[in-house]
């Protein structure tokens, strides 16, 4: 027998990586690891990523998501080797190590 958990997220509350961490804790070692691995240390560079969604044709603004990629964009943003569909920004990839 299977138990199968289901989660269910809200399009309507941030998504961000921690919350993420908190709706899906037994992921905590393999997927939410290599996401916060990836996770941008300069806030700066994911404001004008999200600066850029803000104004782009493309943007969803109730769902926070990108009608190109389908992604959520406050998480995507966040992620150093992400990149814009249509090359409005890209990934990042010389952030300092911690
Ligand atoms: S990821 Fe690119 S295409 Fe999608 S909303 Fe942001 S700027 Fe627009």
């Amino acid at each position: 027998m299977f138990a199968v958990r289901t989660y269910q997220l809200s399009i309507a509350e941030p998504l961000e990586i921690e919350k993420l961490e908190a709706k899906f804790p037994y992921n905590k070692s393999n997927m939410l690891d290599k996401l916060k691995h990836l996770r941008l240390k300069d806030q700066s560079i994911v404001n004008s990523r999200l600066n850029e969604c803000n104004n782009c044709e493309h943007y969803i603004k109730s769902t926070t998501t990108c009608k190109k990629c389908g992604c959520f964009m406050k998480i995507k943003a966040q992620l150093s080797n992400q990149k814009c569909p249509i090359d409005k920004w890209g990934p990042v990839y010389d952030q300092p190590t911690t």
